[in-house]
């Protein structure tokens, strides 16, 4: 078998071991005699799979009876749009921390459907950083207030949450979803795309706190709201029912590996292994992001020249390692080092800096 470095952005890395258990489910799933693919999302054996999943995700997350997971399509991107139409209304606007690309894109769409603020935002610091506390103004009384955990395109995270007292709390964490402990209790929703952390393209994973959906607004169409799926467990209409259930075993493969404490302890080894060489450089790779507010998700750097970065990601992709470049808005170099990316990927990436280094410096 060819076997490469994948550090892909998203959709990005599955574990192997989840992936061939879906080859050897594939054709007969459970002796049902049919691919999961092929039966009824009514059936008990998606039922069960269903059900599997939102029990490991809430056990993952460490939340109890108040809260919910419901898994929808259209992605990250859809709700941007849900968000503001469930909870924003006329007289109280939601308050944005912008970090980057993705916060953005989801205040723009928030303000396109109601009153959205900035209360923070690091832009004139090309996003190199998270804001410090002193930097976020929030409002005495915003409908919610939103953040984006981890900057796929910057390669920025938030290390330490803020502090938003009693107001609601959202948070976009698409790319760094269940990749290190978080306190859950303290967000009224989370949402995720899976196709970085938790599987296929296809399924976004929503966390929502019951008390705060309460509130949400009526007159939204019924896909569009949060309480049509609550209500349904995810089965209001078909699912992605295969994506379900990929996602269902990498929450498995996580609980296996001991659940968020020993994931967070592998993401932080493995992001070390090539921040050490970017510091280690001289300054012939630079990072994008300051160190305080570094991902241990998405790695970016620059080189001197785009010559020398075009040239860095052809020998790397010759040496097996693909996916490598920035965002196309970006450019430079972005290495993703998603849960399922092993540390025998992050240390032939050091490997290769180093050599490339020597070569080039
Ligand atoms: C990838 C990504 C998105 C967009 O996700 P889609 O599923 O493509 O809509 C949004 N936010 C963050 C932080 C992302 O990394």
């Amino acid at each position: 078998m060819n076997t490469l470095f994948n550090f892909n952005a998203g959709p990005a890395m599955l574990p192997p071991t989840v992936l061939e258990q879906v080859q050897a489910e594939l054709r007969d799933y459970h002796g049902s005699g049919m691919s999961i693919m092929e039966m009824s999302h009514r059936a008990k054996d998606y039922e069960a799979v269903n059900a599997q999943a939102e029990a490991s995700f809430k056990r993952l997350l460490g939340v109890g009876d108040g809260y919910r997971v419901v898994f929808l399509q259209g992605g990250a991107s859809t709700q941007f749009a849900m968000v503001p139409m469930n909870f924003l209304s006329p007289g109280a606007a939601a308050d944005f921390l912008l970090t980057g690309a993705w916060a953005e894109k989801a205040h723009e769409e928030a303000a396109a459907l109601g009153p959205a603020r900035v209360a923070a935002s690091t832009r004139a610091d090309a996003y190199r950083r998270v804001p410090r506390p002193d930097e976020i103004a929030l409002g005495p009384e915003p409908a919610y207030v939103h953040l984006t955990s981890n900057e796929t395109i910057q390669g920025t995270q938030w290390h330490a949450f803020p502090d938003v007292g009693g107001r609601p709390l959202v948070a976009d964490m698409s790319s760094d979803i269940l990749s290190r402990p978080i306190d859950a209790g303290r967000f009224a929703l989370i949402y995720a795309g899976a196709q970085k952390n938790l599987g296929p393209a296809g399924v976004t994973a929503v966390l929502l706190r019951e008390s705060w959906l309460a509130r949400a607004n009526k007159g939204v169409p019924t896909m569009l709201r949060y309480a049509t799926h609550v209500k349904n467990n995810s089965l209001y209409n078909t699912p992605p029912t295969f994506g379900v259930y990929v996602l269902g075993l990498v929450l498995r493969w996580i609980e296996g590996l001991g659940g968020l404490t020993a994931m967070a302890e592998r993401n932080a080894r493995k992001a070390q292994l090539v921040y050490e060489v970017i510091d280690g450089s001289g300054g012939f790779y630079r990072g994008h992001a300051e160190p305080a507010s570094r991902s241990l998700m998405n790695v970016t750097f620059r080189l001197a020249t785009e010559v020398l970065e075009t040239q860095f990601v052809a020998q790397a992709q010759a040496a097996g390692m693909i996916g490598l470049a920035g965002h196309r808005s970006v450019g430079g170099i972005r290495a993703s080092l998603y849960n399922a990316v092993g540390p025998e990927a992050c240390r032939a990436l050091a490997s290769f800096m180093n050599d490339f280094a020597a070569r080039h410096g």
